[in-house]
């Protein structure tokens, strides 16, 4: 498998198309996306409710086939592989985040997060173990056992953080991220997506229309009726209070 080397792009799109439905019923969602996005970096889609940004995130995120183009993840050209070859590859290089953090009500902080690991075929105890410690390496030791109902908003967004994570993506995709977070919870998620891409060299891809957050970004795509019309690169805003992450694994 290709992995990511900084000098080439962990996202590469090219003439990216995407229709939905045919006739009168035709919505051309994305029309025409060139962009490249890097490792090391959180890359911030933004830009009006409709114009795509959800639409593109799958394409990149092989969740959805593009109409038209080309779309390269970590050099590999998603068009060409098989729907199998590409769920084994979301499965293995890209992590998922999502507005309503989506865990299984039923289950514990921990097991959440090690869900991924035991769909891979790892033993139970080994899952837990490492859930364990990306959970702590997000400063919810202490909440291993909880249930999702027991949680805040943010505490329930690490723990999806951290089951994006748990199986060591090289890109993690999330879908506004913070919409359903107070403000300030909002800061702590993004430094600690912000830390997610400098930690590991990922690529971490926030869409959002949360303009609260757009500080946070290394580089902002701005999208516009199915089009990125502005690409800004900025030093992102740090913020004094650390949002921990410092794992160590193997
Ligand atoms: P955003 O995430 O920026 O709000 P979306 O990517 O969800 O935008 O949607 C882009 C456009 O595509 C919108 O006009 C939306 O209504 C349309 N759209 C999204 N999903 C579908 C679908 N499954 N079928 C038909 N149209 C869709
Ligand atoms: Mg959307």
């Amino acid at each position: 498998m290709p992995t990511a080397i900084s000098h080439q792009p962990a996202i590469r799109c090219r003439g990216v198309t995407k229709d939905y439905g045919t006739g009168n019923a035709l919505v051309r969602a994305l029309r025409g996306v060139d962009l490249e996005l890097w490792p090391g970096e959180l890359s911030l889609l933004v830009g009006p409710s409709g114009c795509g940004k959800t639409t593109l995130l799958s394409v990149i995120a092989g969740i959805l086939d593009q109409s038209e183009g080309d779309v390269a993840v970590l050099g590999t050209d998603l068009g060409r592989l098989s729907n199998r070859q590409k769920v084994r590859f979301r499965g293995r290089h890209i992590g998922f985040v999502f507005q309503q953090f989506n865990l299984l009500p039923a289950l514990s902080a921990v097991e959440n997060v090690s869900v991924p690991l035991v769909l891979q075929g790892y033993r139970k105890r080994a899952a837990m173990a490492r859930a364990e410690q990306v959970l702590k390496s997000m400063g919810m030791g202490d909440r291993l056992a909880s249930l999702p109902g027991k949680l805040s908003g943010g505490q329930q967004q690490r723990v999806a953080i951290a089951r994006a994570l748990v199986h060591e993506p090289q890109v993690v995709v999330c879908d506004e991220p913070t919409s359903a977070l107070d403000a300030k919870t909002g800061h702590v998620i993004m430094r600690l997506l912000r830390n997610v891409a400098m930690e590991r060299e990922r690529a971490v891809i926030v869409v959002t229309h949360d303009a609260r957050v757009f500080e946070f970004g290394d580089r902002i795509a701005r999208m516009e009726d199915g089009q990125i019309v502005e690409i800004q690169q900025q030093t992102p805003a740090r913020g004094d209070e650390p949002a921990t992450l410092t794992m160590k694994t193997a």
